[in-house]
């Protein structure tokens, strides 16, 4: 073992994983939080975050999650940049293997978040880093002055849609149905954007190129979706340098143990108190089975499952 006993390991530094780690360290646990890259999880990709409360003119995820980041700090939280690989929930304490080595605490709070989703169309795999990307904050400077794809009907494609749209000479957003699923004030914003065609019903076959993407190949849905009337006819292929895929996120919980229950996706199961299937050990997040996935429903999720460490600890006399 790495070190001594843990009130709590918090897995993950998104949203959920920092406000946790500033519930537990104001609570005054000891409290260890590990993330695998850098702090801040999806919402730190995120160009502008227009929902949080407090911000009528947006928030940039960056700030955001920076700024969560300095105060689980300030409060006394241990942040740790280690990749999780294991867990061992079958004893007490509980032991978090990582790519720095095995911490243990009493606690642990899963806070893992969620990974892009693939196309899983040929070409995708080849041309990642080479055109394909699925971060537009991260990625969208180098396509300046350049024609770009983002495909995707949630409200990731439409935010990073309209963030590429101040960058690229055109942003062709690829969706496979006519109705998006992004909330409609950014449907708004999409259809009075003059730099953004919308290719709809429409799905990507292909993504094609050289050394570097040029174009997607298109296809029909297999849902056979009827185009609106009206719509323009859906083109077979369109040229463009850039492809910024965002068709939703699969959950991280590849170092998950079977014996932590999850639904039919794969997402940890939690009640309300954010417990898990295991005594001791608690979800929050977007790795959580939910309905609303949001940096400000993740927050909530994590101050909960900190608060819920905090009596789970003081009922076993683990802490006074
Ligand atoms: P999402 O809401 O699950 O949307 C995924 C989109 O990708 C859907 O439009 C879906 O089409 C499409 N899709 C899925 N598989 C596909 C495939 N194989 N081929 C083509 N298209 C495919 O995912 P998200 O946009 O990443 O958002 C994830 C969560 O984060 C959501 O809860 C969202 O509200 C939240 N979020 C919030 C904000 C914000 O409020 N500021 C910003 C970003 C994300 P269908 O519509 O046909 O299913």
């Amino acid at each position: 073992m790495t070190d001594g006993v843990r009130d709590v390991i918090i897995i993950g530094a998104g949203p959920a994983g920092l406000t946790a780690a500033i519930y537990a360290a104001r609570s005054r646990l000891n409290t260890l939080l590990l993330e695998a890259q850098y702090p801040g999880g999806q919402a730190f990709n995120t160009h502008r975050i227009d929902n949080y409360p407090g911000f009528p003119d947006g928030v940039s995820g960056p700030d955001l999650t920076e700024a969560m980041s300095r105060q689980a700090q300030v409060h006394g939280a241990e942040l740790l940049t280690s990749q999780v690989q294991g867990l061992d929930l079958s004893g007490s304490p509980k032991g978090v293997v990582t790519s720095e080595g095995e911490y243990a605490a009493h606690t642990v709070i899963i806070a893992s978040g969620a990974d892009p989703r693939k196309l899983g169309v040929p070409g995708e795999a080849e041309f990642t880093g080479r055109g394909v990307s699925y971060c537009a904050t991260c990625d969208g400077p180098f396509f300046r002055g350049r024609r770009v794809a983002v495909v995707g009907g949630g409200d990731s494609a439409l935010t990073e849609a309209l963030f590429l749209a101040r960058l690229a000479s055109e942003v062709v957003l690829i969706h496979r149905r006519d109705r998006f699923r992004g909330v409609k004030a950014l449907q708004e914003r999409i259809a009075a954007d003059g730099r953004i065609r919308v290719v709809t019903p429409a799905v990507v076959e292909a993504i094609e190129g050289q050394e570097f993407v040029t174009g997607v190949r298109l296809g029909v849905p297999p849902s056979g979706a009827i185009p609106a009337p009206g719509a323009a006819p859906v083109p077979d292929r369109v040229e463009v340098e850039g492809v910024f895929i965002y068709v939703g996120t699969t959950p991280a919980t590849a170092f998950c143990p079977g014996e932590l229950q999850v639904d039919a996706a794969g997402y940890v199961l939690a009640d309300e108190e954010m417990r898990t299937s295991v005594d001791g050990v608690f979800a929050a997040g977007d790795v959580r089975s939910k309905g609303l996935r949001q940096v400000v429903t993740a927050a909530g999720d994590g101050a909960i499952a900190a608060m819920n460490c905090e009596a789970w600890l003081a009922e076993r006399g683990l802490i006074s």
